[in-house]
């Protein structure tokens, strides 16, 4: 705490990312990197810039990148919007949008980043109480309502909505903004972007950081109608008009281009899915249904935290977030099938001692 700050930056409370370890030997499933690596061609293409050209600026629109978005989705580049990660996307967009007289609305379980934007930006909120089943109700959503957003598949549940209750929504919810975070809709979620041509109010963002592989190029999108891309890029030339650098664009083209790679990938995170959810179960865990690249656990009669503490002796992180609903789940991403099994059979002694 400073004097010299401005006094709005007291009550911040800033988003806590998973552990970054600085130990090499660590199994890392804490924070849903995808264990496999990213497409070959965009590493050969970005080794191609590292050159000269770096004393210029990149282009400040990203406009090969979007063209490549607007093609991959069938969309115009006029519908795409880009930024350094989709959670620099979304905090643009809570500025553009959510800064409105109501409250806006998400899940009380979800992406936890929203309530930090929320507080950056002095945006009241309401958090609607997930069902039973840890599943979103949209339903239960308020009629008045500032804008809403949530992600689908949903973090850190894994559970994902249908396209059906999604435009049952939106077609209630005309009048602001509808944020729908598709950050692992790769893995088994169907997206929303078809339905952006008709609703003119729903902004669908994407990542390159899960399926893609790429979440140290730091690269997101926002695919939505032209007026609200125009808002986006009102407030991003506010603010930072070279968010994308000349790694980032080149890179994120080509992976973009190439879908061989990524239905692969995609294709060995939902087999290796089943097999993890599988051995959990045999090994007395429930398990969510998970269309994401994690699954969300909890064990019929043994601690979450000691759960996690037990794995990190054994040199393997993974996420347990001590919060209200959800404090003995552990979060736990899929990673190669041999990082799979190397957890199970850890997970089998640390659940065999205890027994
Ligand atoms: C990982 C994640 C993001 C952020 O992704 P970046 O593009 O790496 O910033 C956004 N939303 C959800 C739900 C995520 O899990």
């Amino acid at each position: 705490m400073s004097t010299l700050w401005s006094p709005a930056i007291h009550t911040l409370q800033p988003y806590v990312p998973g552990e970054q370890p600085k130990q090499k030997r660590l199994l890392k499933l804490n924070t849903n990197e995808c264990p496999h690596p990213p497409s070959l061609k965009a590493i050969l293409a970005m080794n191609t810039v590292a050159d000269e050209s770096l004393r210029l600026y990149p282009d400040p629109e990203s406009s090969l990148l979007k063209t490549a978005i607007a093609e991959n989705y069938k969309v115009s580049p006029e519908q795409v919007f880009v930024g350094n990660g989709s959670d620099e996307v979304l905090a643009h967009a809570f500025n553009a949008f959510f800064r409105q007289t109501l409250p806006i609305c998400f899940p009380d379980i979800t992406y936890s980043f929203y309530p930090v934007y929320c507080g950056l930006f002095d945006i009241k909120y309401e958090a609607v109480p997930l069902d039973h089943k840890f599943r979103i109700c949209l339903r239960e959503f308020p009629k008045h309502n500032g804008g809403v957003i949530f992600a689908n598949p949903n973090a850190p549940t894994g559970i994902a909505l249908g396209l059906e209750d999604i435009e049952t929504f939106l077609q209630k919810n005309t009048n602001t903004v509808v944020i729908v975070d598709e950050a692992y809709v790769d893995f088994g979620g169907e997206s929303a972007v078809e339905l952006i041509h008709r609703y003119k109010n729903l902004l669908v963002v994407q990542t390159l950081s899960k399926s893609r592989s790429l979440a140290g190029l730091r690269v997101g999108y926002g695919i939505g109608d032209v007026d609200l891309i125009a808002g986006l890029e009102r407030v991003k030339n506010s603010f930072n008009s070279y968010p994308l650098n000349r790694f980032a664009q080149v890179g994120a083209v080509v992976s973009i281009e190439d879908s061989e790679h990524f239905t692969q990938v995609c294709a060995l995170i939902i087999q290796s899915r089943k097999w993890l959810s599988d051995e959990l179960k045999k090994l007395g865990f429930e398990v969510l249904p998970s269309s994401a690249n994690f699954v969300f656990v909890q064990h019929s009669h043994l601690s979450a935290a000691d759960l996690a503490g037990d794995l990190r002796s054994k040199n393997i992180l993974v996420r347990h977030f001590a919060k209200p609903r959800i404090e003995n789940f552990l979060r736990i991403t899929v990673g190669t099938q041999s990082e799979c099994e190397f957890l199970i059979q850890n997970m089998k002694e640390i659940v065999e001692q205890v027994n």
